[in-house]
């Protein structure tokens, strides 16, 4: 049989615009839905994604991938890397499946609408392939996560992890409904495509990828690494849609979009991702620190990105990258803190060699976050665990939901950013949240942060027990120190103690 080259057909097969006759164009695409910014219809047939695939082609490159992806998962279940790996690797498999579980499975939702609503052909047919990408990742990664699920109970998160009101959770679905359930087809295509995909998605997938491949963990590097090549192809639909917008003169309302999906997606990448690297990776596999990936994948990167579509680099850009320097050593020692409410261990990461990485990564670590590690350390030391809980809530951002937080020692610099509206207060962890929120009160001001609702009484009992039921922490999930406070023993060895001091 003669088969034509793809490029003899691909324009025509792609190109599925016909002009409707039983409905009005307006109604088989409601602008709320597509978001087109008044731009006229005949733009959007220059729509043009630079990686071109057939859908024979695709199913094939797909299957190649699983069926790579679960030979090594088989290889190295013989080589027991599970029951061999250091606590710290698993409580990073648990973090990673949790959270991103329900963003890929959300972003099924996101793609579909691009799918239906994009004003391309083209456009819809990237993200129908779109929609199939975050099903297989959805997929896949339910199954290598939850399957440890009869060693460790924990693991069930990864399943459960996205309908549970606990805090990270909270925080992870106010971004997901903001940037991509919310959200019509063209501002889907850059808040989430563009924004997040191209800007953040690298970090988690190619660098813990890296670290993943150093910790022997190859099931682990080969499904991310994977996963990160059908991103790097999807992602591309924002930007051809942005670049019709700045052709266009929608300038203005794109950048308003980046500049919200960028500081939205870093606060929660900072959360996950930063801990993993610089507190759960042991030690002898890290080579970058988060600040390091940071630069390279996101700064560097996604500075050119911006700078090649027209764009301006975001308001805040400055503000942002010193947060790189402080931020996720906040959120770490928060999580630890209040690690009875995660669902998985974290490991404090402050043996006396780790302290003299972290010193060394971020000169000054000792003078700041060091000292709240040391007041813990000796409360552990002298027997008093219970001073090491905690006996208050957190002041928790009404953009992020995450617990306000910054520098502490010295260089302390925590502070709250408020905003009173309609006789409601809210309060921000920077400049940056309480813009973000400005610019769209309305997807925000009913929401009630965890705070809030507990002082509501939607908590009952008002009580760490209460709280953890709420949470959706059943027995055997609650968090502790990942290593049984092992660590800690390394500080009665006088010389040691004295040398972190
Ligand atoms: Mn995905
Ligand atoms: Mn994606």
């Amino acid at each position: 049989m003669t088969m034509l080259e793809r490029s003899d057909w691909y324009d025509i097969a792609r190109d599925t615009s016909w002009t409707p006759s039983y409905v009005t164009e307006e109604e088989l695409f409601p602008p709320e839905q597509t978001g087109d910014l008044g731009i006229t219809r005949s733009a959007w047939d220059r729509f043009d994604e630079p990686y071109k695939v057939s859908y024979s082609e695709y199913v094939k490159t797909q299957r190649e991938k699983d069926s790579s992806a679960y030979s090594v998962k088989a290889a190295l279940e013989r080589a027991r890397l599970f029951e061999n790996a250091d606590p710290g690797w698993i409580s990073l498999l648990k973090t990673h499946y949790g959270g991103l579980v329900p963003a890929e499975h959300d972003a099924q939702t996101s793609e579909a609408r691009m799918a239906r609503f994009g004003l391309a052909g083209g456009m819809r047919n990237m993200a129908t392939f779109g929609i199939l990408d975050e099903n297989r990742h959805t997929q896949i990664q339910l199954w290598f996560g939850h399957e440890h699920c009869s060693k460790d109970r924990q693991f069930d998160w990864v399943h459960k992890a996205g309908r549970q009101n606990q805090w990270v959770m909270i925080a992870a679905r106010s971004y997901l409904d903001q940037m991509m359930l919310s959200r019509d087809a063209v501002s889907t295509a850059i808040m989430l495509t563009f924004a997040a995909e191209t800007g953040f998605t690298n970090m988690q997938f190619v660098g813990l990828a890296e670290d993943a491949a150093r910790a022997g963990d190859f099931s682990f590097a080969n499904v991310i690494s994977s996963i990160q090549t059908d991103e790097a192809r999807h992602a591309q639909t924002g930007g051809g849609v942005l670049k019709i917008l700045i052709d266009e003169g929608r300038k203005a309302e794109a950048q308003r979009m980046v500049d919200i999906s960028f500081a939205r997606s870093w606060r929660l990448f900072c959360i996950l991702t930063g801990p993993s690297m610089d507190y759960y990776t042991p030690l002898k596999y890290r080579k970058h620190s988060f600040k390091e990936f940071a630069r390279e994948f996101i700064v560097q990167q996604f500075q050119r990105q911006i700078l090649d579509t027209g764009l301006d680099l975001p308001w805040y850009w400055n503000d942002l990258i010193n947060e790189m320097d402080y931020q996720h050593h906040s959120y770490h020692l928060g999580v630890w803190f209040w690690r009875p409410t995660m669902f998985w261990n974290p490991p404090a990461g402050v043996t006396p060699e780790e302290r003299e990485w972290l010193e060394e990564k971020y000169p000054g670590w000792n003078a700041s976050f060091g000292r709240c590690w040391d007041v813990i350390t000796e409360n552990l030391l002298a027997g008093r665990r219970e001073l090491t809980y905690p006996e208050t809530l957190p002041v928790v951002c009404n953009l992020t939901q995450l617990p306000i937080c910054a520098v502490p020692g010295d260089g302390w610099n925590v502070r709250d950013f408020p905003l009173e509206r309609n006789g409601r207060m809210y309060h921000f962890a920077s400049a940056i949240d309480r813009w973000i929120f400005e610019q769209e009160p309305e997807h925000h001001q009913g929401h009630l942060s965890i705070v809030d609702r507990f002082l509501a009484g939607h908590i009952q009992p008002m009580s760490l027990a209460g709280a953890l039921q709420y949470m959706g922490l059943a027995p055997g999930e609650i968090g502790d120190d990942a290593h049984g406070y092992a660590w800690v023993e390394r500080y009665r060895d006088p010389a040691l103690a004295r040398r972190a001091a």
